[in-house]
């Protein structure tokens, strides 16, 4: 788009909030009543899990989760804390077409990225197909492509498949979640080759039960890639109750 046309656009379509909506006269940014609201996460947090820690810690410490159950992944980021403002913003993504928010998104996990990332490949988590096909895009694959953009990264659209559709997950417990859930993913066949000895970038829109995210990573291991690090919008702070109403408006 010329920036004339540009110029036209901002001033014809006034800018809203990504949280709630309202006009915000601070363009594409959240408004005065939604940007105190906004929990952005940041180090000190545990190396694994990235949950955050009360006080300062050595580089390189684990929480007592990951240090009694090692991770599968090699780090989790996530540029704020799941609740009911960081979920609207998800949400809008998600089904209401606000493609534009993937790329705010993106803009605030840019500083997440490892500083060493010219070997890394981001991918995102997929959608089934028939999901895809209703929705028309996948929410994570444009987050994905513009943090890979921002990030001057290697991006591939498929390195993993959805093999079926996740039944609807309420009322299970979280062990079975991560059943259901864990076998619905298979590294792409077509791209073996690129997986094997990669590093790795998953992109989700939220973090909740880990449950489709671990299914993820388990199939990017099992093929052979080195280091797979997940990153998201907004992730559940350990400690922190979700209600089951909000994890049911969020089909993965
Ligand atoms: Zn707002
Ligand atoms: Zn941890």
């Amino acid at each position: 788009m010329t920036k004339i046309a540009e110029t036209i656009l901002d001033f014809a379509l006034p800018e809203r909030c990504p949280a709630c909506g309202d006009i915000s006269s601070d363009g594409n940014n959240f408004c005065a009543m939604c940007w105190p609201k906004i929990r952005f996460l940041n180090p000190p947090w545990c190396t694994g899990c990235a949950s955050p820690f009360e006080y300062e810690q050595a580089q390189g410490v684990l929480c007592a989760d990951c240090l009694s159950t090692p991770p599968q992944h090699d780090g989790i980021r996530a540029a704020v804390a799941y609740d009911t403002t960081s979920r609207q913003i998800a949400l809008r993504l998600k089904y209401g077409g606000k493609i534009g928010l993937a790329k705010l998104i993106a803009r605030h996990l840019v500083r997440h990225l490892p500083h060493e990332r010219s070997d890394i490949i981001v991918t995102p988590v997929p959608l089934h197909w028939t999901r895809l096909w209703s929705r028309s895009f996948n929410q994570s694959a444009l987050i994905g492509r513009e943090l890979a953009r921002l990030g001057d990264m290697e991006y591939c659209a498929d390195l993993l498949k959805r093999t079926r559709r996740t039944p609807s997950m309420r009322g299970l417990s979280s062990k079975e979640r991560r059943k259901v859930v864990g076998s619905a993913f298979i590294a792409n066949p077509k791209h073996m080759p690129q997986i094997a000895g990669a590093r790795i970038l998953l992109v989700d829109d939220v973090l909740t039960t880990g449950a489709t995210s671990n299914g993820c990573i388990k199939a990017l291991k099992k093929s052979g890639a080195s280091w797979v690090q997940l990153f998201c919008w907004a992730r559940v702070v350990r400690g922190e109750t979700v209600s089951e109403t909000i994890t049911d408006t969020l089909p993965t």
